[in-house]
């Protein structure tokens, strides 16, 4: 599985949208990878392996990295991950967006 990245090197959601076909057929095995780059990359970032302490501003890092919703965008909702790690984060566009890997939440009875 070959996960497509963007000029930066960071993982292309869209990209990878699109060589799966839709959203919803991107498979469990892509998001374990996607999501694993995802995190290499940012940890790439963080110990600022590109230099000079002048990284440019990125959409696709510019929160803190471990609440980051797969788009890029600051997560406003989140999972425990299955298993331990840090929690998954989601925003609002992908709140309904859940990897296999994460907990699903017990529905409230106030729901
Ligand atoms: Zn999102």
């Amino acid at each position: 599985m070959t996960i497509p990245l963007d000029k930066t090197g960071c993982p292309d959601l869209h990209a990878l949208v699109e060589h799966h076909g839709g959203y919803d057929k991107i498979t469990p095995q892509a998001w374990a990878e996607f999501d694993r780059q995802t995190a290499e990359w940012q940890a790439q970032r963080r110990t600022g392996s590109q230099g000079n302490g002048e990284s440019p501003a990125s959409e696709c890092a510019a929160a803190d990295p471990e609440t980051l919703c797969i788009c890029g965008l600051p997560g406003t909702v989140s999972r425990p991950r299955k298993g331990g790690g840090r929690p998954i984060w989601r925003c609002e566009e992908h709140r309904d967006h859940w990897p296999y890997y994460a907990e699903i939440p017990l529905k409230r009875a106030a729901e």
